[in-house]
């Protein structure tokens, strides 16, 4: 029989999730390999990788927040100094009030003492005036950052390249064995087995019965060179800087989908949005779309299969991945490593089945 190269981790996705968990197994001196094939509609290079205290029209905290986003900004100043690339991003974002509603949950919010840390009421909005359509009235979010998602996923892979620990590879799951309590794929033998496959986890026969609900997502890259790039705008979509007088502009979102590529549909609804929000020249450059990996219940997805414990998983990051991602593969690492338990509320144990075939009720 071929000799198998002994590893202790086969890590396959290289998104977020599996950069993120790769890079906290090997600085406890794992060996790890990762398998990654770049498939159409991967999360993580289409992100604009927001991080954002509160979310939605209710303004609603973000689960964790302060705990969460600490612990993102160590992991992607450290990993940004490994890697000799800015990650993090520390921005504002000036929020458009569509009404009169609108206005009245913001004053509300910010009213309250553990919102006024991230809450402007009476933004500056001199360098705006005159490029963007006046809303009903504007607010500025405080303590936001930018993750550079689609950077940081393409600098780990040249690293893990050099390391010779990379490979492209589309995995087959038929190939996937159980020996002697370690798992066998391609040339390696290994401890375990991560998957990390964002969206298309939905296609795992070991973990598609978890309850997914995948998201698709569209943007622009717009050239507006007339608009400031300090801050983010929110009007109806994200207006996000990019450098270069390029920005992000987005998104759709969409549970019914046909296909992961850019569609026509929502290219057209995204340039009529623009057209409605800027009052200054502008050029469409880029178009792209992602599925993100939401899920049901807005909890990751960590853990290990119910009867294959060679088996695991790390996903579930949903619209939150850049807040989420470095807290959870510190988790998950410890959780590996045998040295902790994982919250009950990410834990993939949540989900009771009862036939495999797609029942699950949480406990
Ligand atoms: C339009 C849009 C806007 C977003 N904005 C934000 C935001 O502002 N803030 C935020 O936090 N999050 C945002 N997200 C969500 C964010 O992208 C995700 O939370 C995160 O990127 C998920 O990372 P992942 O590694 O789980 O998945 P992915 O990035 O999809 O990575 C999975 C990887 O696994 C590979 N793969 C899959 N199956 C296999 C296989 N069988 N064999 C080999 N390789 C495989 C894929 O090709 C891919 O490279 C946004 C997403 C979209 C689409």
């Amino acid at each position: 029989m071929e000799k198998k190269q002994p590893v202790d981790y086969i890590i396959v996705g290289q998104g977020l999730a599996g950069t993120l968990l790769s890079y906290f197994l090997l600085l406890e001196n794992q060996r790890v390999v990762v398998l990654d094939y770049p498939h159409e509609g991967r999360s993580s290079n289409v992100a604009s990788g927001l991080v954002t205290p509160v979310t939605g029209r209710r303004i609603a905290k973000s689960w964790r927040f302060e705990e969460l986003s600490r612990f993102a900004k160590q992991t992607y100043l450290s990993l940004g100094a490994d890697l000799g690339v800015e990650i993090w991003h520390e921005r504002s974002i000036v929020r458009a009030l569509h009404s009169v509603f609108e206005e009245n949950e913001w004053t509300r919010r910010s009213g309250y003492p553990e919102f006024q840390a991230f809450m402007n009421d009476a933004p500056d909005l001199s360098d705006i005036k005159g490029k963007i359509q006046p809303p009903h009235a504007w607010g500025e979010l405080l303590n936001c950052a930018q993750v550079a998602m689609p950077l940081l996923v393409e600098t780990w892979r040249a690293s893990l390249l050099g390391l010779g620990i990379f490979f492209e590879e589309n995995i087959d799951y038929q190939q996937i064995k159980e020996e002697n309590g370690r798992v066998i794929y391609g040339q390696w033998s290994a401890k375990k087995l991560v998957f990390c496959e964002g969206a298309k986890a939905v296609q795992n026969p070991y973990f598609k019965h978890l309850p997914f609900l995948v998201t698709k997502g569209e943007v622009l890259i717009v050239r507006i060179p007339g608009l400031p790039a300090q801050r983010i705008l929110k009007h109806k979509l994200f207006l996000v800087p990019l450098g270069n007088s390029l920005f992000w502009v987005g998104s759709t979102s969409h549970y019914e989908f046909e296909g992961a590529s850019p569609s026509t549909g929502a290219r057209v609804w995204l340039l009529k949005e623009v057209e409605k929000t800027l009052m200054v020249p502008y050029e469409v450059v880029g178009h792209l779309a992602g599925i993100r990996p939401t899920v049901s219940d807005l909890r990751p997805f960590l853990g290990v299969h119910q009867e294959h414990a060679n088996l695991s998983i790390f996903n579930g990051l949903g619209t939150k991945g850049a807040l989420l991602g470095p807290f959870f593969a510190k988790q998950m690492t410890e959780y590996l490593l045998g040295r902790s338990e994982l919250e009950f509320e990410v834990d993939i144990a949540r989900f009771e089945n009862d036939n495999r075939s797609g029942h699950f009720f949480s406990k």
